[in-house]
């Protein structure tokens, strides 16, 4: 039998944000991988097999699905929003990477709806024009390079999309990421906090950079720095097509 290997994106967590081509992937699968709480979003039934595990056992969780799909299974390994956004995708090529066996295996990366996309449509059109994304996570990457994007990235005026921006083990991150951007002069810049866009949890808040409220920000919550010619229509924000 031959085995496949699906990565794929279940969006922001509306039901109806996950592509048919995702459904399809995950109604054929014989074994789901992935980090817990994305995992409960799947029902359970005959033949399927669930693969919960921790967030921090990534490339363990790519590996697993590999050998499942090597042995003749269709394994779906899923991650919220979009799977090659800060997620599995990655994790699994690194793994297929200094493997050959796994080269020719029928892998696919199906597309989800990321985050910063859901958390802009709620909010108008600030990503509309030259835009970047940060994630805020150090735990693969040292702070000094977080500062050194977001400083360049503030200088050269793009909307920022930060992901991660603040967990119970990284509580000050932050806060010090707002001091760099205001050292970068970016003080009186639009921010949005977007928290669990897409579900009944769902809080979108608009504030100044200078006067933004780091505490109101968490695990959950997408962060939007809107580039200096952003624009309030009424309740919406939007980036001018046109910048001189
Ligand atoms: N692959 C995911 C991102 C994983 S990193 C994607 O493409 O969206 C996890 C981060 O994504 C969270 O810390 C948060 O910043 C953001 N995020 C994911 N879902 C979100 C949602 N529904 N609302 C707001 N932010 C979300």
């Amino acid at each position: 039998m031959t085995g496949s290997l699906r990565i794929v994106g279940l969006g922001p967590g509306d039901e109806a944000l996950v592509t048919p081509q995702v459904s399809k992937a995950l109604d054929d699968a014989t074994d789901i991988l992935g980090y817990t709480p994305y995992v409960a979003r799947i029902a359970p039934r005959a033949g399927l097999t669930l693969h919960a595990s921790d967030n921090r056992e990534e490339l363990a969780r790519a590996k697993a699905g590999l050998e499942i799909a090597a042995r003749g299974g269709r394994a779906v390994i899923v991650s919220s929003g979009d799977p090659g956004v800060f997620a599995m995708a990655s994790a699994v090529f690194e793994a297929v990477e200094g493997e050959p066996q796994w080269h020719d295996l029928d892998i696919r990366v199906l597309p989800g709806i990321t985050a910063m996309l859901a958390a802009a449509a709620r909010i108008g059109a600030p990503l509309g024009h030259d835009f970047c994304a940060i994630n805020l996570s150090d735990n693969l990457k040292p702070w000094a390079l977080i500062e050194k994007r977001l400083k360049l990235a503030a200088e050269a005026d793009f909307a920022i999309a930060l992901y991660n921006p603040r967990s119970a083990s990284r509580p000050d991150g932050f806060a010090r990421a707002l001091d760099v951007l205001k050292e970068a002069g970016t003080g009186d810049r639009l921010i949005v906090f977007a928290r669990a866009v897409s579900s009944p949890q769902e809080r979108i808040e608009v504030y100044r950079v200078g006067d933004a409220p780091a505490e109101r920000v968490d695990m959950r919550t997408l962060v939007i720095v809107c580039n200096s010619a952003t624009r309030r229509a009424g309740r919406w924000l939007y980036a001018p097509r046109r910048v001189s």
